[in-house]
């Protein structure tokens, strides 16, 4: 069943009561702040996700809408070791639960284990979305093994150097002994 939600305009209300999840790919290019962390340009990247929402019964006042939000992708990003493209996998999987206005967030947010966003009569989901990849990124993205040697400093390369390729010490002798 396909529908024509605007994940950027989105009644949190309805999408709940609907029930129906919404399944997004979404250009990379239409999440600006993520497509800055790329290693070099990538036009054709998509980011897969998808969002269920549901109404939970409270007693007393309005239901509840809560929103369940999940994406799986792969990033390159740029290696910290050896500055080249390591791709990196990151998962969301994150509940919502959206209250009325600031106050009670700031109110709420401590004694509650889901995360708490405050609703808009047409809210930015894409925005969310975008934000928990961000806060997904690693901090420093690295190659568990660089695919080319790192530069080293000249006291490290030293050290690294393996020991047959110094000259052997007889090698030197023959050469001096080498006829002119
Ligand atoms: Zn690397």
């Amino acid at each position: 069943m396909s529908n024509n939600l605007n994940a950027r305009r989105l009644n949190m209300s309805a999408f709940a009561q609907q029930g129906v999840p919404l399944v997004e790919l979404t250009p990379l290019q239409n999440m600006e702040r993520l497509a800055q962390e790329i290693h070099g340009p990538a036009p054709d990247l998509v980011i897969n996700w998808r969002a269920s929402g549901e109404l939970r019964e409270r007693s007393g006042v309005e239901d509840d809408v809560w929103v369940r939000l999940e994406a799986k992708t792969s990033l390159p990003l740029t290696c910290q070791r050896c500055m080249g493209t390591v791709a990196t996998a990151l998962e969301v999987d994150q509940w919502y639960r959206f209250v009325a206005d600031e106050d009670i967030a700031m109110a709420e947010d401590d004694a509650s284990e889901e995360d708490l966003l405050v609703m808009t009569p047409q809210f930015d989901l894409l925005a969310v979305v975008e934000d928990e990849l961000l806060m997904a990124l690693p901090l420093v993205p690295m190659h568990e093994t660089c695919p080319v040697s790192p530069v080293f400093s000249a006291g490290e390369a030293e050290l690294a150097q393996p020991e047959e390729a110094k000259p052997h010490p007889f090698a030197a002798l023959a050469q001096l002994k080498k006829p002119k």
